[in-house]
């Protein structure tokens, strides 16, 4: 019986604000970092979230037949890394996904730890945002949260992409989920001070 799970603070079966194209949007739950006026703070826990089995995640992101591939954020994915590489790799042999991963570490942190289940999944990855967010280097600029955070691509595949990060102007898209309001895309500071005194207590 196949018992890998992922901890899952939220997902969006397609957003386009999370890169290019129609993308299915994951969150992992948990993470280890303090960024002060962190982006996503109801992810942070590390025992919030839903449990998902890996073949349910499989059938729920292959079922939607819009989307070019899939984002990654949390919560801190590379917790998570070796059940995120089962999933990963599962859906690699159902179509040619493309796959964009946001970290709070940076490329170099995560080299040197030396692990083969990060490593597997930097392997697996298309295009990394990574490093903490910073609200002093909040510019403002598209994809991501501020201007410590490098765009690395470790294959190819987006690099006629690379111009969408890091220019003016970020977009975010609200849903509905059962009784809650959530939105996908990287938040501004002003949006994000509104929305966290309205929602997060
Ligand atoms: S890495 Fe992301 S989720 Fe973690 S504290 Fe920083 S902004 Fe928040």
């Amino acid at each position: 019986m196949i018992k890998e799970s992922l901890q899952i603070y939220n997902l969006l079966e397609e957003t386009e604000t999370l890169g290019p194209f129609k993308r299915f949007a994951i969150w992992l739950q948990g993470c280890n970092k303090n960024c002060e006026g962190c982006l996503s703070p109801r992810s942070k826990s590390m025992t919030g979230g839903k449990k998902y089995k890996i073949p349910e995640l499989t059938s729920l992101i292959s079922e939607n037949k819009n989307i070019e591939g899939l984002t990654i954020s949390g919560g801190e994915p590379f917790l998570q890394a070796k059940n995120l590489n089962i999933l990963i790799n599962n859906l690699k042999k159902i179509n040619d996904y493309g796959i964009i991963l946001y970290t709070g570490y940076t490329l170099e942190e995560l080299k040197i730890k030396n692990n083969e289940d990060i490593n597997n999944l930097l392997k697996n990855i298309d295009l990394l945002i990574d490093g903490e967010y910073n609200s002093k280097l909040d510019d403002g600029k598209s994809l991501r949260g501020s201007s410590n955070q490098k765009i690395i691509p470790l294959s190819c595949r987006y690099e006629n992409y690379l111009d969408l990060y890091g220019v003016n102007g970020r977009k975010i898209e609200m849903f509905f989920k059962k009784d809650k309001i959530h939105f996908s895309g990287v938040p501004g500071k002003k949006f994000l001070k509104e929305w966290n005194s309205k929602f997060i207590n």
